[in-house]
C-alpha cells in the first residue's frame, strides 16, 4: 500500500496576528470550511465562496465579526451556509441579522442553517432570506462523542473549553482515501465490479484481514490479501484548532484528547510565559502552554497564532517560546496538572 498527499490545505486568512479565521480547503473538491469568523474583508471573494460551513469558537468580536461580510457575499446566491457554534450562537446570529432591513430578499434562496453544539445534542435553526431571516426551529439531533458534522470526505469534532464562557475547540479529520492502484486488478487476474466497494467499506470498517470478499461468482479472497495487492491508502489528515482558553487541567485534558496525533495543530498563543498572570486572568494560553499542549497531544506540527498586539515587534519570541516547549523533552503529564509548563 502506498501513500499519496492529503487533500486538505489550511490557511490563516489574517496570518498569526490578525483576527482568527482558519480556512480549510478541500483540494480538488472546490469546497472549504472555515474555523472562526473574525474579519475577512481583505480576503478575495473567490477564496470565500467555496465555504460551506463555518465553525465558530465563541462570539467575542474578533472571532465573529466577519459574519456580516459572509452573509453579504452569499446573499444573492442559491446557497446554504451552515454555521456551528456553542449554545447561544443562534441568538447571536439572530441579533446580527436583526440589525439590517430585509425587504427586498423575498426571491433569494440563501439560508443560514445554525447548529448549536450542546452537551448531548445539536440544536438546529434556519434563517432564510426569503423569510426575512426570521428564526425557524429545525429540530434537535442527539449526539454521541465529539462529532458535530459527518461528510463523505471529512468529519468535524468539537470540544467545549472554559474561557469564562464556553469556547469550542475543533478538529477537522479527513477520511482515509482508498483508491484501486492502476493495473493492479489485471495483475491479480480480477475484474472490476461492485465487490470493490464491498472491499473498501470492509477496509474502512477495520474488518479482520481474513474476512472473505467475493470477487467473482463462487470465488472468495481474504480482505488482507486484496487490500495489499490492490489498494492505495491515503491516511486522513487531522487539523486541530484551539483558541481562547484558560490553561486548566480540565481544558488541557479536552485539548489533548481532541488534538491527539494532529498533523497540524493551530493553537492560540497570545502571551509570553513571563506574562502568565495576565494570560490566566484573561482566560488565555501562553506560548509555552501552547507548546506543552501540542507536545502532550503528540501533534506533528504546531502553528501558533492569535498574538496579542502588545508584543508587536517581538512576535518571534512567541513562536520561539512555543516551539522550544513543543520540541522539548518528553515530560510527565503532571506538569500540565499544575498549570505550569516549565522548561526542563
Ligand atoms: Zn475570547
Ligand atoms: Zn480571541
Amino acid at each position: 500500500m502506498s501513500m499519496t498527499k492529503s487533500s486538505m490545505r489550511t490557511r490563516l486568512l489574517n496570518g498569526q496576528t490578525g483576527d482568527p479565521a482558519l480556512l480549510v480547503q478541500l483540494r480538488w473538491q472546490g469546497r472549504a470550511v472555515l474555523l472562526d469568523l473574525g474579519r475577512i474583508d481583505r480576503t478575495p471573494a473567490a477564496v470565500l465562496l467555496p465555504i460551506e460551513a463555518v465553525f465558530v469558537s465563541h462570539a467575542h468580536m474578533d472571532h465573529f465579526m466577519g459574519f456580516d461580510q459572509l452573509v453579504r457575499l452569499f446573499l444573492a446566491r442559491d446557497a446554504t451556509l451552515r454555521l456551528f457554534g456553542p449554545v447561544g450562537i443562534a441568538d447571536c446570529v439572530q441579533g446580527k441579522l436583526a440589525g439590517y432591513t430585509w425587504n427586498l430578499t423575498d426571491e433569494y434562496a440563501f439560508t443560514v442553517d445554525v447548529s448549536e453544539i450542546g452537551t448531548d445534542a445539536l440544536h438546529h435553526w434556519r434563517f432564510a432570506a426569503r423569510r426575512r431571516f426570521e428564526r425557524e426551529p429545525r429540530g434537535v439531533t442527539p449526539r454521541t462523542g465529539r462529532v458535530v458534522l459527518e461528510d463523505p470526505i471529512f468529519r468535524v469534532e468539537a470540544a467545549p473549553l472554559d474561557h469564562k464562557i464556553v469556547c469550542m475547540a475543533y478538529a477537522v479529520i479527513e477520511r482515509t482515501h482508498l483508491n484501486v492502484r492502476a493495473g493492479a486488478l489485471e495483475a491479480s487476474g480480477l475484474r472490476p465490479g461492485p465487490w470493490l466497494n464491498v472491499l473498501k467499506t470492509a477496509v474502512r470498517r477495520g474488518d479482520p484481514e481474513d474476512t472473505p470478499i467475493m470477487v467473482a461468482p463462487g470465488e472468495r479472497r481474504p480482505l488482507g490479501t486484496l487490500a495489499s495487492a490492490l489498494l492505495d491508502v491515503t491516511p486522513g489528515q487531522k487539523v486541530g484548532y484551539v483558541v481562547d482558553t484558560l490553561f486548566s487541567p480540565a481544558n488541557a485534558a479536552q485539548i489533548i484528547d481532541l488534538a491527539r496525533d494532529a498533523d497540524v495543530f493551530y493553537c492560540e498563543s497570545p502571551f509570553l510565559d513571563e506574562d502568565i498572570d495576565q494570560a490566566t486572568r484573561r482566560y488565555h494560553l501562553t506560548a509555552r502552554q501552547a507548546g506543552a499542549l501540542a507536545r502532550a497531544a503528540r501533534a506533528r506540527r504546531l502553528n501558533v497564532f492569535h498574538f496579542s498586539p502588545r508584543y508587536e515587534g517581538r512576535y518571534g519570541e512567541l513562536v520561539a517560546e512555543a516551539h522550544a516547549e513543543f520540541l522539548g523533552q518528553e515530560k510527565r503529564y503532571g506538569d500540565l496538572d499544575r498549570g505550569h509548563a516549565a522548561l526542563p
